[in-house]
């Protein structure tokens, strides 16, 4: 998950935009790839077996969301095919393969929210079957279809052709300052953050 800080014009107030892969239903970075490494499940998650990935870095290019990155870490612990590895959750990391958000489709198996719709203080995350028309962030539990459409939910680049899965609710109403999630990070990574920001005002 990446957070970027938007502000779309000099008037507006900047906002937190939090950014996953799409999963999308027409996904580029499928097709690119030669050796069928990343592909697509009836499930609708997009995954990467990183025991076939051969690095090309073709749907590094081919995502026009930036959704994957490039593992330049070296594993040590990790020497040829690692028999508990799994697609799932990409564990253990490989070095010199792509890697990318997985929809936590081995919590979902077991009936748990991704670690992301989990973790989240604010409860901004919501996760669901689009078919069973329901989605929660672990507190409520609301009706796909008509959050979408109370909300004006909007799918990021969606002129594109790529079909994403995944949906954002324009704020209505802010209740909190948005500055609000620095209060339990460093010193150090919030004088960061707020430069940042005071930058992103400035603009
Ligand atoms: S967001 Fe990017 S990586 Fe994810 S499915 Fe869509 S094109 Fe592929
Ligand atoms: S980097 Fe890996 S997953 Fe991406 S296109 Fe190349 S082989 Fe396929
Ligand atoms: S916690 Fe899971 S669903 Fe959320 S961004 Fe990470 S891999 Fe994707």
């Amino acid at each position: 998950m990446k957070v970027y800080l938007m502000k779309p014009n000099p008037e507006s107030d900047p906002y937190w935009f939090p950014k996953n892969c799409f999963h999308c239903d027409n996904p580029p970075c499928v097709k690119v790839c030669p050796v069928g490494a990343t592909f697509k499940r009836t499930d609708n998650a997009v995954l990467v077996d990183a025991d076939r990935c051969i690095g090309c870095k073709f749907c590094v290019s081919a995502c026009p969301y930036s959704a994957r990155i490039v593992n330049w870490i070296d594993t040590p612990s990790y020497s040829g095919k690692d028999p508990n590895y799994s697609p799932e959750t990409s564990v253990p990391s490989q070095h010199g393969v792509i890697g990318k958000c997985d929809f936590c489709v081995d919590r979902a198996r077991e009936g748990k929210l991704p670690y992301c719709a989990a973790s989240c203080p604010m409860g901004v995350i919501y996760y669901g079957d689009r078919n069973e028309d329901s989605v929660t962030n672990g507190e409520e539990t609301l009706r796909f279809s008509q959050l979408i459409k109370d909300r004006a939910a909007f799918r990021y680049l969606e002129e594109l052709g790529t079909q994403p899965n995944v949906y954002y609710l324009p704020p209505t109403e802010r209740i909190f300052p948005y500055e609000r999630g620095l209060n339990n990070i460093s010193e150090e990574k919030r004088e960061t953050a707020l430069h940042s920001i005071q930058h992103t005002r400035k603009q």
